[in-house]
């Protein structure tokens, strides 16, 4: 597949074209440019609802889902998938508050990450919380804390860092070090821990062996492990867990080549895990890209064109501080182009390959390395596609000092500007 044909596809499955422009949630995107400015984020309620809708019919009821809210922690992006029936997943006070704010109930709400401080936890404990999943001894040794002053037990999950990790469709033993969680050979000495906590309960397991997954077979194997691990603790501890948390991780394709999570080989695999849980514990998953990357378009104007050697270089006035994962920063190992169009003249003829570079000093800000547009003027529009998660909020915003993006989310035709 091209980028072109990835480019082609998303547009197809996702969004509207109309005389060859394309519309977001109702909305032609020059309209939309023409309001709020560029560069600008547009996400489209329906794209996302019809994500979250997809994936909780292919999971038939095993598992809930929580929205991992880091991945567009915009208030109304949470109260849609709120509305739609899903809890979240938090990794700060910052993220709880707007949780909080977008209506979620505290027992809605799961807490992660590897750093939280004795504040954040204190606070979450407070104004109420489903569940926090501890990573350190630490974060054990304040909640017990926190438990003794206020005279109840918390509930609490272990997240755990296993032993076995699926990896391109081999189970892989031997799992690497890592921040997150607490190894699975240590997790007597752990458990042994928390036992002694008298204002601490273990609820729950929760484990997330990787993000952008591609491949069904993996994830699915990484669920048929996490449960497992969570049938040994339970035997260990001589009860039943409440919550066995499977983590996110569902990827959406970005680059040529990339295949599509197939939905239909998850939901064909999920009866099976389903009759492993006992009754009464309760599954989760916890996705943010699956839910909210596709929804996303980042629109940017054209604001020269120039060759160097060459090459073809359109300078957009979009770039890496609003958008590093596009640009192959935000941890990629291999910098691939994400599908880039031009958002006004989709089915026209393509001139050959150029790149697109944002403002920024620095070779760093390349958003696209070959991609197949139409030869573009200045002031015309550009867009990049699957932007919809870890975008502004995953960006050096202030580098340079360029303003930060408008973000606007359409539903029916009518765009909401979103506040920061
Ligand atoms: C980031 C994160 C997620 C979401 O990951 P995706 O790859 O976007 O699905 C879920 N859970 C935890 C604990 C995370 O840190």
């Amino acid at each position: 597949m091209s980028g072109a044909d990835l480019a082609a596809g998303l547009l197809a499955e996702h969004f509207e074209v109309q005389e060859g422009e394309l519309r977001i949630g109702g909305v032609a995107v020059s309209e939309l440019a023409q309001r709020f400015g560029t560069p600008l984020f547009v996400y489209d309620a329906g794209v996302m609802r019809r994500s979250y809708r997809r994936l909780r019919d292919a999971l038939q009821g095993f598992a809930a889902i929580h929205y991992s809210v880091k991945a567009n922690p915009a208030v109304p992006v949470i109260s849609l998938f709120l509305e739609e029936g899903a809890g979240v997943e938090i990794a700060s006070i910052g993220e709880y508050r707007r949780a909080r704010t977008a209506g979620a109930r505290p027992e809605q709400i799961l807490f992660a990450g590897p750093g939280k401080r004795k504040a954040e936890l204190a606070e979450a404990v407070a104004e109420g919380i489903g569940e926090i999943h501890v990573e350190t001894l630490e974060e054990i040794t304040r909640l017990e804390a926190i438990g003794a002053a206020l005279g109840r037990r918390l509930d609490v999950a272990l997240r755990v860092n296993p032993v076995a990790a699926v990896q391109g469709g081999a189970m892989r033993m031997g799992g690497k070090p890592s921040a997150f969680g607490f190894d699975e050979e240590s997790l007597d000495e752990v458990l042994a821990v928390v036992a002694s906590c008298p204002h601490l309960e273990l609820v729950g397991l929760h484990l997330f062996a990787g993000t952008q997954v591609l491949d069904a077979a993996v994830l699915l194997a990484q669920w048929e492990h996490g449960l497992a691990l969570a049938r040994d603790v339970s035997q260990r501890v001589g009860r039943q867990l409440s919550t066995v948390d499977l983590g996110g991780g569902l990827g959406i394709p970005y680059f040529q080549g990339d295949t599509v999570l197939d939905l239909g080989a998850v939901a064909a695999g999920v009866p099976a895990l389903a009759r492993t849980v006992p009754a009464g514990t309760r599954v989760v998953v916890e996705p943010g890209r699956y839910l909210a990357g596709p929804s996303g378009v980042y629109v940017m104007a054209v604001n020269a064109i120039k060759r160097s050697r060459g090459q073809s270089f359109v300078v957009t006035d979009g770039g890496m501080h609003h958008h590093l994962a596009a640009s192959g920063n935000l941890g990629q190992v291999i910098k691939r182009d994400y599908p880039i169009v031009a958002p006004t003249r989709i089915f026209e003829p393509v001139a050959p390959p150029v790149s697109v570079v944002g403002p920024l000093c620095t070779p760093l800000d390349t958003l696209g390395r070959a991609v197949a547009l139409p030869a573009l003027a200045t002031d015309e529009l550009i867009a990049v596609l699957q932007s919809g998660a870890y975008g502004p909020t995953a960006s050096p915003v202030g580098f340079l000092s360029h303003p930060g993006p408008a973000e606007v989310l359409v539903e029916d035709g009518v765009p909401t500007l979103l506040g920061n």
